[in-house]
């Protein structure tokens, strides 16, 4: 028999990169190691029965599908074997020599931008095999690959720089063995009580028999299928952390089971925290999809749209083919169904929520609304994603109160056809903004949104019922001048005679001349009560911030024109009619509405440049000391 012949290989940069930091920094979470271990060849075996079930032959067809796992305390060596699909050399490289997109990479990274905690972020992510150098000074790998004239194959490191590979003579039977040889600091791994806790913590729910010493440890039920009434919330729970790497309880539990028309079981829980604590983790959401028990696909991506890709769980078909391909699946009348349904059954479970526990709703539209709202172009649920959207209002006590378009609804004013909002960076800013003076005057209530989101999401839906939704910066003054006004309005200033009016009407003329082509037009205001001025958004389509938006995304700097309206019922306005009429050429006319319309634009987020306004405020500030000086007779 021919020497096979070994051949060295190097870790890629980024293995060496992640090998570093398991072994030098992770030390009180490193039990994860047989977690990833276990859930690999767990992974092994779904893959073999996958293909044995849409007819690939297999090498050893009569193994059953197990994982055993063994020990010897004195060689302080660890070994766990499955039945699954095994590698080959090939595979072996690409797999195990390269990080693969999944877990690995994506934790890198994680720990890359995040270097405060790993430990806390090791729970949580799937680390993969190489997690096992943070216990072993050594590991051997044999594998045999269900594919019938491929060799068995060995590779062994020591998870240093470099690995090897060689061929094997031996006749190995299919599937994957993996020898540990423990470090010192880590032999209480070759004990059985602590290999048995381990695997009872994190690996319990696995869905294919793992016997320690030949005896069977794991409770391979799918708890999905078993009636509500027979599963305890501490089950629930545990196959929660086991599902999630969580190490919190979930914050809900739905779990239903649905006969007709389709027939299909789902767990879903609802985590107490997001899941995407570093920006958005596009590939981390999806449902396990299981038809009968078996597992078709981890993390499928269409069972629930998007918005609800917080929401972690399996589906488990009656009706679908065990053989049916991922690729086809979206395609499949049944799965769409199956995904309307579930979809439909999270939502539902939300509403009830809102409804009946709305503080512990609270508690989820703060952790999860964010990535909710991005619903809004589910047309096929959009009441019901609408009735389930939250905001703070004029009518809430503070910038942590939460309403619903039907709690604003009930609190309509008569006559009120329409539901208005104002966009702005804080509850003080908008409860200022001379455009919601005109609505505290008349005791509607107005939506205060701080999540640029939130625009999209109002000028995406449009409506609520029969409401339409209007930015404040967008209403049409008839509709508001119709209906009545709460406070007794006791003017502060008398009424303008003829004379003044006709005034005041020429300093409005003036005031245009001094703007010029800054603004559209200048006009007396009624919608203002405390405030000398404001900007009126002319643009039907678009509110100010969402066109700060357009610019920020085309580049283009140039705010959009708007109508300056000026408050006749102003004490600064009531004065310049005066200067005016004294003398209408007079430089302080010049400087105030310079002054007003600046001031107006950086309220709207529209003014570019702050220094001409701030040089113009000092030198009306400096010739303010002058006259206050004077006045108080100050020398
Ligand atoms: P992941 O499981 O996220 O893909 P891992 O680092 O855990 O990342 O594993 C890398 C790859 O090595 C797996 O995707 C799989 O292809 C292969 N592999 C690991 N363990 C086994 C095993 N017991 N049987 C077959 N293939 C395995
Ligand atoms: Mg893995």
């Amino acid at each position: 028999m021919s020497e096979n012949v070994t051949q060295k290989y190097e870790f890629k940069a980024e293995i060496k990169q992640l090998l570093d930091i398991l072994v030098h920094s992770l030390y009180t979470s490193r039990e994860i190691f047989l977690r990833e271990l276990i859930s690999n060849s767990s992974d092994a075996l779904d893959k073999l029965r996958f293909e044995s079930n849409r007819g690939t032959t297999i090498l050893d067809a009569d193994l059953p599908f197990e994982i055993k796992i063994t020990f010897d305390e004195k060689k302080q060596l660890l070994t766990i074997s499955d039945t699954g699909i095994g590698m080959t050399k090939a595979d072996l490289i690409s797999n195990i020599g390269t990080i693969a997109k999944s877990g690995s990479s994506e934790f890198l990274k994680q720990l890359a931008d995040n270097k405060t905690d790993a430990n806390n972020i090791i729970g949580k992510f799937g680390v993969g095999f190489y997690s096992v150098f943070m216990v072993a000074k050594e590991v051997v790998i044999r594998t045999k690959s269900l594919k019938m004239d491929e060799p068995a194959v060995e590779w062994k490191s020591d998870g240093l720089g470099d690995y090897e590979i060689v061929d094997l003579n031996e006749n190995i039977k299919r599937g994957t063995t993996i020898e540990i040889y423990l470090k010192d600091d880590a032999k209480e791994f070759a004990e059985r009580y602590k290999i048995e806790s381990v695997i009872k913590k994190h690996s319990n729910f696995i869905s294919f028999p793992i016997y320690l010493d030949s005896e069977k440890i794991n409770t391979v039920s799918a708890l999905w299928r078993e009636p509500k009434s027979s599963i305890t919330k501490e089950q629930y729970k545990e196959f929660y952390k086991f599902l999630t790497y969580d190490n919190e309880d979930p914050l809900d539990v739905i779990h239903v089971s649905v006969d007709a028309p389709i027939q299909f079981n789902s767990l879903l829980f609802i985590p107490k925290k997001n899941f995407d604590f570093f920006g958005f983790n596009r590939e981390d959401y999806g449902l396990d999809l299981y038809v009968r028990r078996v597992l078709i696909q981890h993390k499928n991506k269409d069972l629930l749209p998007e918005y609800l890709g917080f929401v972690k769980g399996v589906v488990d078909s009656e009706d679908l083919p065990l053989n049916i391909s991922r690729e086809t699946l979206q395609e499949n009348i049944i799965f769409n169904k199956i995904s309307q349904s579930v979809t439909g059954q999270v939502l539902s479970y939300l509403a009830k929520k809102a409804k009946d526990e709305p503080e512990h709703y609270a508690e989820f539209w703060k952790e999860h609304g964010k990535y909710f709202k991005l619903g809004y172009s589910d047309f096929t649920n959009l009441e019901k994603y609408s009735q389930l959207l939250r905001f703070n209002s004029s009518n809430n006590e503070d910038a942590n109160g939460l309403t619903s378009f039907d709690e604003y609804v009930s609190r309509m004013k008569e006559d009120q056809k329409e539901i208005y909002y104002h966009f702005g960076p804080s509850r003080a800013a908008v409860s200022v903004n001379p455009h919601i003076e005109i609505f505290k005057k008349k005791g509607i209530e107005v939506l205060y949104l701080y999540d640029p989101l939130d625009e999209f999401v109002m000028s995406s839906i449009r409506k609520f019922k029969d409401f339409d939704l209007k930015s404040v910066e967008q209403i049409d003054m008839k509709k508001i001048d119709k209906l009545k006004d709460v406070e007794s309005a006791k003017p502060e200033f008398q009424e303008l005679n003829k004379q003044e009016k006709l005034q005041f009407s020429s300093l409005i003329d003036k005031m245009k001349k001094i703007l010029g082509d800054k603004v559209i037009d200048v006009k007396e205001s009624q919608r203002l009560k405390d405030s000398p001025a404001c900007l009126i958004n002319n643009d039907e389509m678009m509110t100010s911030s969402m066109q700060k938006i357009m610019r920020m995304a085309n580049k283009d700097s140039a705010p959009v024109k708007k109508t300056l309206e000026i408050n006749k019922d102003h004490k600064l306005v009531r004065n310049l009619i005066k200067v005016f009429n004294a003398n209408p050429e007079d430089e302080f006319i010049n400087d105030t509405v310079e002054q007003l319309f600046e001031t107006a634009q950086l309220l709207d987020g529209d003014l570019l440049d702050t220094h001409t306004l701030v040089s113009r405020i000092n030198k009306m500030l400096e010739q303010s000391s002058d006259w206050y000086t004077t006045v108080k007779n100050i020398s």
